[in-house]
């Protein structure tokens, strides 16, 4: 018994040695993806119960050379342990700002939206890069909604709050992403600045047919009409769940159920061709 609590021991090394070696060299080439260009941002369109299009969501994306993608969801976690979301999301910001630049220049005026994750938020830099990316490309400070977790508001929420309030000044607005799965109370969220919530895919998912998850949607979107808060649902993706949400005060829709995220140049064509 004693050989083989051993042999799990090594066993388990093994395995966590192999999970960080993983990590690293992805983390290795993911870094050279950036600096060679190849990484890239998709957009999804939001749109309101009219079907305008009000704002859309930038997504990365890292293409492979046989062509196939790797998630975000594989590697923003690896790049967010190993520090390179700074980078990464530095980067981001700066492509939101040249592609809201260039819809403003094909007629499109909605904001784009930018996940910002907690390690790139707390940069001492943050609100400086955030200022460059807008003054470097011209865009202005209302093209862009920075779309923040819940976890940033758990520790050190003064600094957060601070910083949130220096970057509202300037004009940039704030979206809680994926609310409702973290930790946040009302508290929080009447003394930040916010402009939107974002209700996590999860709870889209159960609407209308569970009961627990379409009463969370309801508070959500009961909550945020009190506040003065917009409110925008992830991953629609059946006119189900759009009317539901819609009956229920819900301002904006962003789901496979209207475009998946796509190339910038590909939004353009997809806006064109609409009424
Ligand atoms: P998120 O911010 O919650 O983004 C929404 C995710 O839902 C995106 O996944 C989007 O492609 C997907 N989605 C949208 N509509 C539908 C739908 O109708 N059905 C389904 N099944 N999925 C839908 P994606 O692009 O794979 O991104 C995953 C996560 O990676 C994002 O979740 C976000 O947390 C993170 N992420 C993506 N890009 C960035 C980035 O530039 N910076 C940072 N920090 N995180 C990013
Ligand atoms: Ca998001
Ligand atoms: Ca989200
Ligand atoms: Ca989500």
């Amino acid at each position: 018994a004693k050989a083989e609590g051993r042999n799990g021991i090594a066993f388990f090394e093994m395995a966590m040695q192999a999970g960080v070696e993983r990590r690293l060299t992805m983390e290795r080439a993911l870094a050279r993806a950036l600096d060679a260009g190849q990484l890239r941002m998709h957009v999804q369109p939001q749109l309101d119960r009219h079907g305008q299009v009000t704002g859309a969501e930038m997504l990365m994306r890292w293409p492979q050379e046989d062509g196939s993608m790797i998630a975000p969801s594989l590697f923003i976690p690896v790049a967010e342990e190993t520090g390179l979301i700074i980078k990464l999301g530095n980067w981001a910001l700066r492509q939101a700002c040249q592609a809201a630049v260039r819809l403003a220049q094909a007629g499109h005026h909605f904001a784009l939206s930018v996940n910002v994750s907690p390690a790139q938020f707390r940069q001492p830099d943050f609100a400086a890069r955030v200022r460059a990316a807008l003054n470097d490309s011209g865009a202005p400070a209302g093209a862009l909604v920075l779309e923040l977790t819940e976890g940033l508001l758990v520790d050190k929420r003064d600094t957060a709050l601070a910083r949130m309030r220096e970057l509202a000044a300037l004009g940039i607005r704030f979206s809680i992403d994926d609310f409702g799965t973290g930790y946040s109370s009302l508290a929080y969220l009447t003394s930040m600045p916010l402009y939107e919530l974002k209700i996590d895919k999860s709870f889209v998912d159960a609407t209308p047919h569970d009961t627990s998850g379409t009463a969370i949607v309801q508070a959500i979107l009961g909550m945020a009409g009190h506040l003065g808060l917009r409110v925008v649902a992830e991953g629609v993706e059946t006119q189900q769940q759009a009317d539901f949400l819609v009956a229920h005060g819900c301002d904006g829709l962003q789901g496979y159920l209207y475009a998946r995220p796509m190339p910038l140049d590909d939004l353009m064509r997809w806006l064109a061709q609409r009424p």
